[in-house]
């Protein structure tokens, strides 16, 4: 597929971050690129115009641009899945485990009404504890959960697994 082919070239490898022997998949250069960023949100677009999505909700922080972008040229609904303690208005939160300690999503308790088709959007799935706290949370509020979206898929963490059987689709994979 060109547009993969486009995209693996211009996500950018940043060794040591955030932290000492991680290696970091940097989606800013595709954001720079006005026509990549413009082609990339039209590919999701395409899957999900005829599917009678309702919202698209983005993971905290750079799924929020991915959703976004989705959202606004579906005229469908955005919701925010935010860190704890970053939403102003009453709560609803799912916790998750990470390999030293736990985390937290919440989402506004208005944000997704029961029986919504939703299709929730992250720029990148590693172990997909975050995406499968998120699926959870949209679960946990009623949603019917279409899809999983991703940029970028690090087939090697399996991540696919804590995805609750949601189907999922990334435009690249390493
Ligand atoms: P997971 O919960 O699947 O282990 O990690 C995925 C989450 O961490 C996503 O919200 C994603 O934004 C972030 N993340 C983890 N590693 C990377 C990376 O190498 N590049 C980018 N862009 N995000 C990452």
């Amino acid at each position: 597929n060109e547009l993969a082919d486009r995209v693996s070239a211009a996500i950018r490898d940043v060794p040591d971050f955030p932290k000492p022997g991680i290696l970091f998949k940097d989606i800013t250069p595709v954001l720079q690129d006005g026509d990549l960023f413009n082609t990339v949100i039209h590919y999701f677009c395409e899957r999900y115009e005829s599917l009678n999505i309702t919202k698209v909700v983005g993971i905290e922080s750079r799924g929020f641009i991915f959703a976004s972008a989705i959202a606004h040229e579906l005229s469908t609904g955005l919701v925010l899945i935010r860190k704890p303690g970053k939403l102003p208005y009453q709560t609803i939160g799912v916790d998750y485990s990470l390999e030293y300690g736990t985390d937290r999503v919440e989402m506004h308790v208005d944000a997704v009404q029961k029986n919504e088709r939703i299709v929730i959007v992250d720029d990148l799935l590693a172990t997909g504890g975050t995406m499968g706290a998120g699926i959870e949370l949209c679960k946990k509020a009623g949603a019917n959960v279409v899809e999983a979206g991703f940029l970028i898929q690090l087939d090697f963490l399996d991540g696919v697994k804590n995805l609750h059987g949601v189907p999922t689709h990334s435009l690249i994979h390493f």
